[in-house]
């Protein structure tokens, strides 16, 4: 196994002022004042929260549920993440020693990364993914090795990490993000079951971003964690699953001695997140299972339509089977320019979307759309792009 951070006061951190805003922080502050802008932008369920889980928060309030919680989260919702994770994934966590409750998945990303990664060490990650592992990875001082999976159908193929691997023999972990945000792809169990040799013989740790396990479109979500459980870092939330994004309900599950190293960053940071917040995670594990089945039907409904209507414009997109987002690839006349098209079409056409190049490696030459949005905002936005490509001759 490779060194832990045990001795954390070695870390000499990187000046903040030298990590710029992610990509998608400082591409949304360029289009934030265009007056009547569609923002398909937004990675967040536009759902309310289930009625029972908002219930369960506002019982909390009343029942004077006051008084600080147990560091690592309630036991009722430690017990409540174990079962859900049995249940689903058939997944095996203690509620004691093996799981943390965290201020959203954002601090169980943070909270691992800050308690396993030293200067130096080598993280591998498959890119595109999520903007916020690239500043964490910076600031950590551990160094970004990224496969760029845009030739693979933006799954990463066991082909790519056995030649990164032969390139960084000393790569301490892997990070995975699926369901990926931003191109919706799932890796499907086939693809786990070889890669998991690879990273075993490797000893690499796997941190495992699964926030968008419960959204997933006919397929069948599988946790690299049923491959790997003892090295294993599995991340999830309620932000997405059950449109609780404000509530910042997170947690990180794996092996008792890598969850003690960061139920210690944890303690340091911010402890558990609010009563109230507790209550309702719990109530909708424990009762809530039907919830993200709702929403997946609303989402699937918008995703099938997006793409149709993007297709149709002649933009290409990749299968999406999970999350949601669209990964288009953007007129030829841009070349790579996704951030000029994004603007283009932020100005011009009113539609704001994400420029690809802000998810890092093979993102370049993409646009993300969230269809996380009305089915008013999404069928006006289309109209507008068809209109704008139509105008510039491009369909
Ligand atoms: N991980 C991924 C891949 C995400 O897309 C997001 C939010 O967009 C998060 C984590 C953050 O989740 P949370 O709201 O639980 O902090």
């Amino acid at each position: 196994m490779p060194q832990l951070a045990t001795d954390l006061t070695s870390i000499i951190h990187t000046p903040l002022e030298k990590i710029p805003p992610s990509g998608i922080r400082a591409f949304a502050q360029k289009v934030e004042d265009i007056p009547d802008l569609i923002k398909l932008t937004l990675g967040e369920p536009d759902l309310n929260t289930p009625e029972h889980v908002k219930k369960a928060a506002a019982q909390s309030i009343l029942d004077n549920d006051s008084h600080y919680s147990a560091q690592k989260g309630t036991p009722r919702l430690r017990k409540a993440i174990s079962n859900f994770l049995q249940r689903k994934q058939d997944l095996t966590y203690d509620p004691d020693s093996e799981i943390v409750v965290t201020v959203g998945a954002t601090e169980a990303i943070a909270a691992t990364m800050l308690a396993l990664f030293q200067p130096g060490d080598e993280i591998i990650v498959p890119t595109p993914s999520y903007a916020l592992y690239f500043p964490l990875i910076q600031y950590t001082k551990a160094r970004l090795v990224a496969i760029n999976t845009a030739g693979t159908n933006f799954v990463l193929t066991p082909e790519d990490l056995e030649k990164t691997l032969d390139e960084h023999p000393h790569a301490k972990a892997i990070l995975l993000n699926y369901p990926t945000n931003p191109t919706g792809r799932e890796c499907p169990s086939s693809v786990l079951e070889q890669i998991a040799p690879i990273i075993k013989e490797h000893h690499l740790y796997v941190i495992s971003d699964e926030i968008y396990s419960e959204l997933t479109y006919n397929f069948n979500h599988v946790s690299i964690a049923h491959y790997l459980p003892d090295r294993t870092l599995l991340i999830n939330g309620l932000s997405k699953s059950h449109a609780m994004t404000g509530y910042r309900l997170g947690y990180v599950t794996g092996p008792a001695d890598l969850i003690s190293l960061i139920a210690k960053m944890h303690a340091f940071l911010v402890t558990a997140p609010s009563n109230p917040a507790q209550a309702a995670a719990a109530e909708a594990l424990e009762n809530g299972d039907q919830d993200p089945a709702e929403a997946r039907l609303i989402y699937q409904k918008r995703r099938d339509y997006i793409v149709g209507e993007l297709n149709n414009m002649g933009l290409e997109t990749h299968a999406s089977e999970g999350a949601f987002y669209v990964f288009a690839k953007i007129p030829a006349s841009y070349g790579k320019d996704d951030e000029a098209f994004a603007l283009d079409l932020a100005h011009k056409a009113k539609v704001g979307g994400t420029p690809g190049n802000a998810f890092g490696p093979g993102g370049e030459g993409y646009i993300r759309f969230s269809y996380a949005a009305s089915d008013e905002n999404l069928h006006t936005a289309m109209s507008r792009i068809q209109k704008f490509l139509a105008e510039k001759g491009e369909n």
